[in-house]
């Protein structure tokens, strides 16, 4: 098709540019812009990124008016159309802008900033529109000797970008004089995207000489040029492009020797491009599939099934841990790779750890892509391009992996689907489990959910009898792969530990598991659950607690730096020694959680080594892994944390797990905590006694017959489940409703109810003539309820009031829609930029 216009998504972030515009492929990009293409083009008196998400033959607009597109910025699109697709997708889904779903599906690299640059004003277009026939036809202007220089430099330097500083640096103290010329129109500035990183390369050298020629070069060297003769005799032996770097050291001659042999033109001094493989230096054992268990035999055909006939298919696989779910994954995905097709497994941040790339590194090689939030922008760019330009048939990475740009997907692979974060909790607000189910409807391929606590959504999704053709298929896999049993689980309570005199944060029970494991030269694992733990400054005589002034919410104590810090704005100030309010010394820290445990440890066992991981111990890149290998290399009796202790972690000489205090999630005001418990302490349990040595697992709770208490410490997800999915009914949560989070912010606190309260009462109103809105109580599948407005659980962030009302609906109604209309209505009668309006759908986090 012989298209003139592209439709571009451009990157500005507002309502009003939410939409394509028109632009004009200019000739020399007709055979390179494609839907997916990455484009500059004019905007405003701005140019700006944009994505070109149709083609057209010609517009219904004016034709005259429209402007070229200014930069093509890659050769090859860095969007297939899939997912330019799935984008608006996204974009109607959880109502954002599509510029905010296009953009969260390239890597950073890509993102480009506009930069300023000088151009000659006669080597502008003179058939760009906006030229007045003035410019065009004025007399040139007289220069002066030192404007001709600058005009004459600019001239001879014309392949060259020119930036201002670049310009300024040439003739130091003449910046009125360049002004002067962009004044009088001689020069002009324009301004093309630069990307964040470049492609890496290296210098290389090849002969460009053979044979006969070969012959009588090496014989016209002078005695003086006899190192030429040596690097062109060494270049013709070894036959193939060598890069410089190499050479210069195997023959220990200087560059300018191989520069000089270059301008002879015996050889070719060239950049060819090197990926920054962050994974290069190691050397991965090379696994083989195993022979599959019985339970893993049927899983395996069920998905090979639907993998072989090339259509969708979703599955749950509920299956306990060390069931041997990863070992399924990658045979699938081996299967998957036969077929021609290629596979995406999406892992939690916290458990893309060395062990898990490891495997899939051991068993697949180099046909893997990993991408990880710990690599550098470059190496992650480096990744995703294998992927974009097919060398790699694997991508393992967290949540925005999703996105990885194959061409023919066949198998989505999402480990531990549970996991909150899926969730992306900044816009573009997606979860990661909807996207792949639509993503590989796209595709017409399989996803496997795997868990061995699945989120009730997936379950219920799972069990349902709402003949949904897109629900997940329920897999099942309820025994060890290794043949070991699940650890014993002991409940202690902490009231009775401290009934019977014991005021120490360990049970009499923990305290005797870490002993034995001591003297047996065994090791253990100690959690502590984060969630609920605060690391805040009080005052012991008056009660004083260090807040943010701009957001009401206490202030997190830094050790390292001795500093507190607001987490939500990033305020710090000194760690006090006396009490501001009273001036008492009696202002204690209330160290992180992990802190105080490390210190109550070594008085309890002197001597013992302690290797503590939570988001003190693990800011800097790297040190996560190095943690981990210490312990595995057995120099730590305990390894002690938060969250990040329960994931995916394997050690043979773990054989106790100590849960500190179960129950501060179960405190937290969500009503998912009872869910979140109960999966937590299965993982956590999960780490013990993975392999020969039996394991112990004991659970301090001050709540020992709360039922996700109970249920994990008997490992018994049905029964968990049962119960849990009977409160939910009751209240109408989900899985038994969809929910959305609308958060309302403004400085000025009377304004902003005001706003709230009208917010509400419009989209009740909408809601009403639509014939939505009602009780959930009624019998009806389709219905809608407003909740609120309240004040947001944190009322104030970054000095902006926040309130919060809640949409809970249940049946086909497009509930986000009618959310952002109303929304966009709202903001744009109310013309104050600094009123907002966050949507949030499908919320995992109530705040
Ligand atoms: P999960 O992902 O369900 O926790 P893994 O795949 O990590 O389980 O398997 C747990 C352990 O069992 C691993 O050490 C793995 O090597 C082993 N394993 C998995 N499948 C098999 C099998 N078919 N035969 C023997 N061992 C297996
Ligand atoms: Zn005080
Ligand atoms: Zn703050």
């Amino acid at each position: 098709m012989n298209c003139k216009i592209a439709r571009v998504i451009v990157d500005v972030p507002s309502r009003d540019t939410d939409r394509p515009f028109d632009y004009i492929i200019p000739d020399t990009m007709k055979d390179w812009i494609e839907i997916g293409s990455r484009v500059g083009v004019p905007f405003g008196h701005r140019t700006v990124q944009g994505f070109v998400i149709d083609l057209r033959p010609d517009s219904e607009l004016n034709f005259a008016r429209m402007k070229p597109i200014q930069e093509l910025l890659d050769l090859m699109p860095p969007l297939p159309l899939d997912l330019v697709k799935l984008a608006e997708w996204m974009s109607h889904r959880y109502a954002c802008s599509m510029i905010f779903a296009l953009q969260a599906m390239i890597p950073t690299a890509l993102k480009g900033k506009a930069e300023r640059y000088i151009q000659l004003q006669e080597d502008i277009d003179p058939t760009d529109e906006d030229q007045t026939d003035e410019a065009l036809y004025a007399v040139p202007p007289l220069l002066t000797g030192e404007e001709e220089q600058i005009v004459a430099y600019i001239k001879a330097n014309g392949s060259v970008p020119m930036t201002m500083a670049h310009l300024s640096a040439q003739f130091p103290g003449q910046g009125e004089t360049i002004k002067g010329l962009l004044r009088a129109g001689v020069l002009t500035e324009t301004q093309m995207i630069k990307d964040k990183v470049r492609k890496k390369t290296v210098k290389t050298v090849t002969a460009t000489v053979s044979g006969e020629a070969a012959e009588a070069a090496l014989a016209s060297f002078s005695a003086q040029a006899r190192r030429q003769k040596e690097v062109l005799e060494f270049l013709l032996e070894v036959g193939v492009t060598i890069s410089l770097q190499e050479l210069l050291t195997t023959l220990g001659v200087t560059a300018g020797t191989v520069k000089k042999l270059a301008e002879k033109g015996f050889a070719l001094i060239e950049d060819a491009e090197v990926f920054r493989d962050p994974y290069q230096d190691r050397r991965f054992k090379r696994t083989e599939p195993l022979p599959r268990t019985l339970e893993q035999e049927l899983v395996y055909n069920k998905i090979s099934e639907v993998l072989d006939s090339r259509s969708y298919g979703a599955f749950l696989l509920h299956g306990i841990t060390g069931s041997g779910k990863t070992e399924v994954y990658m045979q699938t995905i081996e299967r998957c790779i036969s077929l021609g097709r290629q596979a995406i497994v999406l892992v939690p941040e916290i458990s893309l750890t060395p062990q898990m790339v490891e495997r899939f590194k051991g068993r697949f090689g180099n046909k893997v892509a990993v991408m990880h939030s710990r690599l550098s922008t470059g190496e992650r760019y480096d990744e995703w391009r294998k992927i974009r330009e097919g060398r790699v048939q694997v991508a393992i990475g967290a949540r925005s992996a999703i996105f990885a740009p194959f061409s023919d997907l066949g198998l989505i692979v999402m480990d531990e689907e549970h996991e909150t974060s899926y969730k992306q909790e900044e816009t573009p607000k997606y979860h990661a489990r909807d996207v792949a189910i639509r993503r590989a409807k796209q595709h017409h391929a399989a996803v496997i959910l795997g868990s061995a606590t699945p989120s009730l959504e997936s379950y219920h999704a799972a069990r349902s009898l709402d003949n949904d053709q897109y629900a997940p298929i329920l897999l099942e896999m309820n025994a060890r792969a290794s043949g070991s049993r699940l650890p014993s689980i002991q409940i202690v309570d902490m009231r009775e530990e401290l009934r019977e005199g014991n005021r120490s944060m360990f049970s009499r029970q923990l305290h005797a598991g870490i002993e034995a494991r001591l003297e047996r030269g065994e090791q253990s694992v100690l959690f502590l659950n984060r969630r609920g733990f605060s690391t805040f400054v009080m005052c012991r005589t008056c009660g004083y607690v260090a807040g943010c002034p701009d957001c009401d919410i206490s202030l997190t104590y830094h050790q390292k730096s001795n500093n507190l810090r607001c987490h939500y704005c990033g305020y710090a100030v000194p760690a006090p020694s006396v009490c501001p309010e009273c001036g008492s010394e009696h202002i204690r820290y209330f160290g992180t959680g992990t802190q105080r445990v490390e210190t109550e440890l070594s008085k309890l066992f002197p001597g013992i080594r302690v290797i503590r991981m939570d988001v003190d111990t693990t800011t800097e890149k790297g040190s996560h892994e190095k943690l981990l290998q210490a312990f595995r290399e057995k120099k730590g009796d305990v390894l002690l944390g938060t969250q990040m202790v329960a994931k995916g972690l394997d050690f043979p000489d773990v054989t106790l797990v100590g849960v500190i205090a179960a129950d501060t999630s179960l405190n937290f005001p969500d009503f998912r905590s009872a869910e979140k418990t109960f999966q937590l302490l299965t993982q956590v349990a999960g780490r013990a006694g993975r392999h020969q040595l039996p394991g112990e697992v004991v659970i301090q709770t001050y709540i020992p017959d709360h039922y996700s208490i109970v249920h994990a410490s008997s490992h018994d997800y049905n029964s968990f489940v049962r119960e849990e999915l009977l409160h939910r009914k009751a209240l109408h949560y989900p899985p038994y409703s969809r929910l959305i989070l609308v958060t309302l912010s403004h400085e000025k606190l009377p304004l902003l109810l005001r706003m709230a309260e009208n917010f509400t009462a419009n989209l009740r109103g909408k809601a009403q003539q639509l014939g939505w809105f009602g009780n959930m109580d009624r019998f009806t599948r389709d219905v809608l309820d407003i909740l609120g407005p309240v004040a947001s659980p944190i009322p104030r962030i970054k000095n902006r009031y926040r309130f919060q009302c809640m949409v809970k609906y249940r049946g086909s109604l497009d509930a986000a829609e009618l959310v952002r209309s109303v929304a966009e209505t709202m903001l744009n009668d109310m013309r104050d930029s600094s009123f907002q309006i966050s949507i949030d759908v499908d919320p995992q986090m109530l705040m």
